[in-house]
């Protein structure tokens, strides 16, 4: 190994992308007293868990609310980190039906607001009910105990006696059961449920291909969310904080636009360079491969690199997600009595049908010949019969809002390519003013008619700000898309791998590493290649 100098910025571990991915890496190689140096494209660290100030109010710019999932709270236990939270209930509405829902009985009443919809579909609502219920069974077991990762199981007897080794063989057996549900959830409902609409509104807020398992286990999520005091950011804020408390050195604002492999050093925007003993890197993949050089590295090293280069760049984010803000001035309760702080919400029981996939391709192929007014009327069906994703910071914590006033974030899935061709034949601006004026509209007429009177200032984010700011392909939210062939590993008994790469010296955390992604994946990563580049020392 060369001499290392520390004028030259020699560390260690550099961590590459202050996400919730990243931030775990160098928190958990700073408490083992290693040098590390964490380099963030933005001003704040959090990547997509991130909450920000405007006009007073705050909003959470990426993931709305926090599941545990087994990760979460050992995490901060084990790093020793005090984090303030409080539960966040989640309701479910159709048309003027709202669900709040409160525990595992919940269940049943939104089977009841399905057949009251649907009344002629009643013995395929129970039929995915029953599915849905034996997800939740193999849930229990999945996160049955807190994740062996974060706890010391050469010390901690009890734990690993009296919970791991009781767990371990359940574990298995329902891996095995959850790996048959990984057909997409589109083709697992066709198979139970006739009626199109029936099985849009089940399943139109997720990702197109989303493994069966893994969208029919969100009526367990609903009763996991958690909220921190001041916003999701407060997670990224509190392990930032641990970072530099435990010696670690986060430099912001600074992009890395080149990995040198042999050399172990890496350049950012700023052309400044740092060597590195390990490298984490905890952002987008594609990006990786991109900017990393090889030479000096030997032909067969060289030859695997270009093999998972070349999976990498075929492959593609996921959908991605259009995010309106709205600053209200309409007092909190006004929406209490509506609906919680975490709503999905539908204002049409039709269902998307072809709109959002179908319609969509048809509009891409044929762009040349189409007009604004056939985007803006597919956007009126987009926007009609679509599932929004609705959070209302304030309804956790009241100081998130000035007093009297409400902010809202509405949300949809959204397609990077749209907004990519709508910019590119400029007229951006005009179609997201659009699609936020369709949006106020929807929700006005239907769940919140007080909403288009008192909106004071409202802005948006689309796919696109998402690539800028998070440099993430395709402006993706959770990682690969589900549509294509997954570039990286995707069971969960893997998962260990998952971090491994063939580039000497580098380990690979995050949404990218493993699919599906989400934060608490990123935060298992960011935590499994920490303890790779531990043992390697
Ligand atoms: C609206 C929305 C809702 C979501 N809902 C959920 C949910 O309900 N449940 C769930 O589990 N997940 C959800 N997610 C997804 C979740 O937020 C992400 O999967 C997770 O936060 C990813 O963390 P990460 O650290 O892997 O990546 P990121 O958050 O993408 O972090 C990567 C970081 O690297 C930085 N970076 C990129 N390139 C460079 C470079 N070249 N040099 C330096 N820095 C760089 C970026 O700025 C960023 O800070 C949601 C996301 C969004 C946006």
């Amino acid at each position: 190994m060369k001499a290392r100098s520390p004028e030259a910025g020699s560390y260690d571990t550099i961590v590459v992308g202050g996400g919730i991915a990243g931030l775990t890496s160098a928190a958990y190689l700073s408490r083992a007293g290693r040098k590390v140096l964490l380099v963030e494209k933005n001003k704040e660290c959090g990547g997509l868990v991130n909450t920000f100030t405007h006009n007073g109010f705050r909003f959470d710019a990426g993931v709305r609310a926090l599941e545990d999932a087994g990760i979460i709270f050992p995490m901060l236990q084990d790093l020793g980190i005090p984090l303030e939270v409080v539960k966040s209930p989640v309701s479910i509405g159709l048309e003027k039906e709202i669900l709040h829902v409160t525990d595992r009985e919940s269940l049943h009443d939104y089977r009841d607001m399905l057949a009251r919809a649907y009344p002629e579909s009643t013995q395929e609502i129970d039929a995915v009910i029953a599915v849905i219920r034996k997800i939740m069974k193999y849930m229990d077991v999945l996160y049955g105990v807190e994740n062996p990762v974060f706890k010391d199981v050469k010390r901690d007897r009890e734990f690993v006696m009296k919970q791991l080794l009781p767990w371990l063989p359940k574990f298995l057996f329902t891996v095995r059961k959850i790996n048959r549900l990984s057909k997409p959830v589109e083709d697992s409902l066709q198979k139970i449920i006739q009626n199109r609409s029936l099985r849009d509104i089940i399943s139109q807020h997720f990702f197109r291909g989303t493994p069966t398992f893994f969208a029919l286990s969100y009526f367990s999520l609903y009763l996991d969310y958690f909220y921190p005091k001041g916003g999701v950011g407060q997670l990224a804020h509190v392990l930032a904080e641990k970072i530099r408390a435990e010696g670690g050195e986060i430099r912001t604002e600074r992009t890395v636009t080149d990995v040198f492999a042999e050399d172990r050093r890496i350049q950012d925007d700023h052309g400044s360079t740092s060597a590195y003993d390990t490298l984490i890197w905890a952002a987008d993949l594609k990006t990786l491969y991109q900017r990393i050089h090889t030479g000096g590295l030997s032909r067969r090293e060289q030859d695997r690199m270009t093999r998972v280069k070349n999976s990498m760049l075929k492959g593609r984010g996921s959908e991605s997600v259009f995010s309106l803000f709205l600053e209200v001035d309409a007092p909190l309760e006004i929406f209490r009595e509506i609906a919680h702080g975490h709503f999905f919400y539908t204002p049409s029981k039709r269902g998307l049908r072809e709109t959002h996939h179908e319609h969509l391709q048809q509009l891409l192929r044929t762009w040349e010949k189409a007009d604004r007014e056939q985007v803006f009327s597919w956007l009126d069906a987009f926007t009609e019969y679509n599932t929004y994703e609705i959070s209302i910071p304030g309804l956790r914590y009241p100081d998130m809002t000035p007093p009297g006033k409400t902010g809202l974030v509405v949300s949809l899935l959204a397609e990077y390519d749209l907004f990519a061709r709508v910019r590119q034949a400029g007229w951006l601006e005009e179609f997201t003013a659009g699609l936020e004026g369709r949006i106020v509209r929807v929700l006005s007429n239907s769940i919140f008619p007080m909403l288009k009177d008192a909106i004071i200032e409202q802005f948006s984010f689309s796919p696109l700000s998402i690539e800028n700011r998070i440099g993430s392909s395709e402006g993706a939210i959770v990682g690969w898309s589900f549509a294509e062939p997954v570039p990286v590993i995707n069971k969960i008994q893997h998962a260990g791998r998952a971090v491994l790469t063939h580039i000497p010296g580098v380990f690979q955390a995050g949404q990218w590493a493993y699919s599906p992604g989400g934060v608490p994946m990123s935060i298992l990563t960011g935590k499994l290649a920490a303890d790779r580049v531990l043992r390697k020392k």
